[in-house]
């Protein structure tokens, strides 16, 4: 799973150097399509039935699975990006979130920014957990007590409930669940061979509640608040944990959190 991991990680990066105000969605979309076809793999996500495109690029409101389009991203505009490959029959899949500039509007701009940051340093408290873990829902726990450690002066966030993490393998979307909040119950023991995909969506205002769009895949929030997602593939293997979406495997995410991680042998 090494190499779809790659994959993956290197077509976010080649949207993440090409999203600005003025682009749409689809065209993001053909960014990281051609990315992961050069590389001889296929785009996962058209795997799933009824589903055509490359990512899900849900913005403002949007949390998970807005679908590519002719939308054109605007100043302060939060983007979350979504995206898998699949590779010799074995699948990647990451999320990552920008929030473009907008100098006329510096309050909702830091406001995004720090929810995304949350959320990504919420994923990293998870992974971080994951590779002491000996049981799966202690992920889910790590990034519960993060968030709540975030929300203060008047600021809260939520973690939303409706859509979690997953196992990853031969199929993108695998058993078990991967929560992340707090659940009743440890979950499996995490053992060499476990590969998961953890991926935080998180609101701004604390509400969690969430609604479909009519094109029966955009999830919004019920409230109009802002969200972030972000997401990593992750192994547990004989040697340690080992992002597999990450080029350094996860180094400078975990580094924080006092977690190295080790190659694959
Ligand atoms: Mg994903
Ligand atoms: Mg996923």
């Amino acid at each position: 799973m090494v190499a779809p991991g790659r994959i993956t990680a290197d077509a976010l990066n080649a949207v993440l150097s090409a999203v600005r105000a003025g682009v749409t969605t689809l065209e993001l979309d053909a960014i990281a399509e051609a990315s992961i076809r050069a590389a001889g793999a296929e785009p996962n996500f058209m795997l799933v039935p009824g589903y055509r495109h490359t990512i899900c690029a849900s913005v403002n409101d949007e949390v998970v699975h807005g679908i590519p389009g002719g939308r054109v991203l605007g100043a302060g505009d939060i983007v979350s990006i979504d995206c898998g490959a699949q590779f010799e029959g074995w699948n990647g899949d990451s999320a990552l979130t920008v929030v473009l500039p907008d100098a006329s509007r510096p309050d909702i701009v830091a406001e995004r920014a720090e929810l995304s940051h949350v959320t990504e340093q919420s994923l990293w408290a998870g992974i971080a957990a994951l590779s002491t873990a000996r049981h799966l829902n202690q992920v889910g726990e790590a990034i519960e007590d993060y968030v709540e450690g975030k929300a203060s002066g008047g600021v809260a966030y939520g973690i939303l409930e409706d859509y979690v993490g997953h196992g990853i393998g031969r199929s993108m979307h695998e058993d078990p669940p991967v929560f992340n909040y707090r659940v009743r119950g440890r979950g499996p023991t995490v053992k060499a061979g476990l590969v998961v995909a953890i991926e935080p969506m998180i609101t701004l205002g604390g509400s969690i509640d969430t609604r479909v769009h009519d094109d029966e895949w955009t999830v919004l929030t019920a409230d109009g608040a802002a969200a972030a997602h972000w997401e990593h593939s992750v192994a547990v293997h004989d040697g340690g944990i080992w992002v597999l979406t990450a080029h350094d495997g996860g180094a400078a995410g975990l580094a924080p959190f006092g977690v190295t991680p080790v190659p694959i042998a």
